[in-house]
């Protein structure tokens, strides 16, 4: 019910545009109904786009590099770095890589402090 109504008015924030976009594609023949109706798909389509931006933790970004050296072991191999999960932010932070077995140990020690991180299947 709170969804719906979340929803209701989400739709009704796209139309506050619907004026401003219906003045610019009057001119293409497009009349009011179907500004509106277009905005009405837009906003059904970018509430659902929206919610998972913002509320999923899928937001998790990491860096790969092919080869290179772990900078906590030294060993020679693929290394991963998380830059970015829902609570953890080291995107202007020198970049710290690490191999798979430090990776791992790193994620679960940030785990381990409650920081969110669904991992690069470590
Ligand atoms: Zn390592």
């Amino acid at each position: 019910m709170a969804n719906a109504r979340r929803f209701g008015l989400y739709l009704a924030r796209w139309q506050l545009s619907t004026p401003i976009l219906w003045l610019v594609i009057r001119n293409l023949g497009a009349g009011l109904g179907s500004t509106v109706v277009a905005n009405l798909i837009g906003g059904a389509i970018f509430f659902w786009v929206d919610r998972f931006i913002f509320t999923s933790r899928a937001v998790e970004v990491w860096q790969f590099k092919d080869k290179g050296r772990c900078d906590a072991c030294g060993k020679e191999e693929s290394l991963w770095r998380l830059v970015k999960a829902s609570n953890y932010d080291k995107s202007s932070s020198r970049p710290h890589f690490l191999c798979m077995q430090c990776s791992k140990n790193k994620t679960d020690q940030l785990r381990a402090q409650g920081i969110k991180i669904r991992g690069k299947s470590l």
